[in-house]
């Protein structure tokens, strides 16, 4: 498939397996989707921009590199904000903008309730952050809102990613980088991902 990048490190895969594992609890399911997302984001900024640059150390003029452009994370609300802190710790000067979608029930359509983005987003790398990729419907919202306000230079950080949704975002931005650590079989009649890990966002905060 074009432009997703399957993380197959073992520690990646060790630590989905006990995400996925339904007898891990909220607490432990927190810390260990942090560590995953830790791990992830290695691979997701692997291609980002720098820039040379000269520092002196305390011996001698040295030679080194700085990333070109800011970086925003957006982490999709809710299961993105489980990924949120581990990234941040290891971007600390990144921003952070949100966007809240949620499923209509019944069409399964993502619906906006909130998002808060900084301006001129075309300066900067974004790392948008949805941890499960189901029907596709709201990385495409959240991807047709970046567009909007002009992000130029974006990429998925996913954990587990169904076909169908794969299919879609990339239907509506076939360039878009999407980092996951699995693509798993379908989706059930409800839109779930088999055999997916069940809501996240629920297993995150333990409702
Ligand atoms: N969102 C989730 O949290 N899990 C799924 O399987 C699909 C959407």
């Amino acid at each position: 498939m074009r432009s997703v990048t399957v993380i197959t490190h073992p520690l990646v895969q060790h630590n989905l397996t006990r995400l996925r594992d339904k007898r891990t609890g909220p607490q432990e399911f927190r810390r260990v989707l942090g560590e995953v997302a830790a791990l992830m984001l290695y691979e997701a900024t692997r291609s980002f921009a720098v820039e040379r640059v000269s520092v002196k150390t305390p011996l001698a003029p040295a030679r080194g590199f700085q990333l070109r452009r800011e970086v925003v994370l957006v982490p999709v609300l809710r299961a993105g904000l489980g990924m949120l802190d581990p990234i941040l710790q290891l971007i600390p000067h990144a921003r952070v903008g949100f966007i809240g979608l949620k499923r209509e029930e019944k069409t399964l359509q993502a619906m906006y309730y909130h998002q808060s983005l900084p301006p001129a987003l075309g300066e900067f790398e974004v790392i948008l952050i949805d941890p499960m990729l189901a029907t596709g419907g709201s990385s495409v919202a959240a991807m047709d809102l970046l567009a909007q306000l002009g992000a130029k230079r974006v990429r998925l950080v996913n954990l587990v990613a169904a076909p169908e949704g794969i299919r879609l975002l990339h239907s509506h931005y076939p360039k878009l980088p999407i980092f996951t650590a699995a693509i798993d079989q379908r989706l059930n009649e409800c839109g779930y991902i088999l055999p997916g890990l069940g809501d996240a966002g629920d297993r995150l905060f333990g409702v």
